[in-house]
């Protein structure tokens, strides 16, 4: 190609590489149109009745941090006594003390709650946050453009960008202990809540737990299972002797899995597709050059062939703590 032919012409017609161009983020808007369409309609091909999942009684926890601490340690991570008041990049999970009006004291373990039909998936247009085929929601960073729509996404105001990491920043949350989970043993949180308060198996197990405790104990529990219908069911499920709304629970969390919802704010939006191709095709590059070029860099482990065995639900531990 001539030096002539790449100057901008003044005629409004295009050059051959700006008509590549073009077409190049043409189709690469219809390529995540079309993806992004198929994520948000898909249904999730998760059992919801084996999905590994938590029950967490909060009229059992006592505030004392065991859970926080053991999975930073299982997660390596170190957070400030600042970052360890909320959720970020060292921090996936925390304890929120809140004082009623009354003047009871409740806390509040707070984590990604691992909907079945996860808003933060569908709206990732790289799938790097992923539905492990067990339900976990995991997340592989080497996919990850830094466009933080999962941020934007998720009903429970969850996944955390790594704001501070300058060089390979990435979107931070609890992975539900999945490759502990993998291995055969409790997620972290759950094997040292030393009161019972929270408890693991599938989430048939802990709905059908849940709902005979509510019913044997009417007049001290909330008649309610935070997580069994909202976002469309999630595997972190909460039952309160005290009204969820009290605790800062949102409760006006729509009933319909969310991704439902994606489809039909994106396909009104097409500009907005449209653009997205330009942005997130730079973006991919960067994120690509720094990443390197390992040839299974692109493919998380549940998707490569012979890696990552089926995990085993184990039933729900002993009734420590039953009261
Ligand atoms: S709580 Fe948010 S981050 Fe966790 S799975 Fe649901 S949508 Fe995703
Ligand atoms: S499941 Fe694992 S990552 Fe999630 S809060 Fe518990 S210990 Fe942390
Ligand atoms: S370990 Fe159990 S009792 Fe202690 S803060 Fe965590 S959930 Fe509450």
């Amino acid at each position: 190609m001539t030096a002539q032919n790449n100057q901008p012409r003044t005629d409004g017609s295009i050059t051959r590489r700006q008509f590549i161009k073009l077409s190049a983020a043409t189709v690469g808007s219809v390529v995540i149109a079309h993806q992004t369409k198929t994520r948000a309609l898909a249904a999730s091909k998760v059992s919801r009745d084996t999905a590994p999942a938590m029950l967490v009684d909060l009229s059992r926890c006592i505030g004392c941090g065991n859970c926080q601490r053991s999975c930073a340690e299982a997660n390596g991570l170190a957070p400030t006594t600042e970052q360890a008041q909320g959720l970020n990049g060292q921090n996936f999970t925390y304890i929120k003390k809140v004082e009623l009006e009354d003047g009871q004291v409740r806390f509040v373990k707070r984590q990604c709650m691992h909907c079945l039909d996860a808003a933060c998936v569908s709206a990732c247009p790289a799938s790097a946050l992923h539905q492990t085929p067990e339900g976990p929601i995991s997340y592989y960073p080497n996919r990850c453009l830094g466009c933080r729509y999962c941020m934007v996404s998720c009903p429970f105001d969850i996944p955390r960008f790594e704001w501070e990491n300058g060089l390979t920043p990435e979107i931070r949350k609890c992975m539900f202990c999945y490759e502990r989970q993998q291995e055969g043993e409790l997620p972290a949180c759950v094997a040292n809540c030393p009161t019972g308060a929270i408890r693991f198996g599938t989430r048939s197990e802990l709905l059908a737990y849940a709902h005979a405790r509510l019913a044997a104990n009417p007049d001290f529990y909330v008649d309610h299972i935070y997580g069994e219908h909202e976002a469309g069911g999630t595997a972190w499920l909460y039952i309160s002797d005290v009204p969820f709304e009290s605790l800062g629970f949102r409760t006006d969390v729509t009933t319909r899995p969310i991704p439902a919802y994606t489809w039909d704010i994106m396909s009104k939006l097409p500009t907005v597709v449209g653009s997205m191709a330009v942005v997130l095709t730079g973006a991919a590059i960067a994120t690509q050059r720094r990443k390197g070029h390992d040839p299974d860099h692109n493919v998380p482990p549940w998707e490569r062939e012979g890696e990552g065995e089926p995990i085993e639900v184990k039933n729900t531990q002993s009734d420590q703590g039953e009261g």
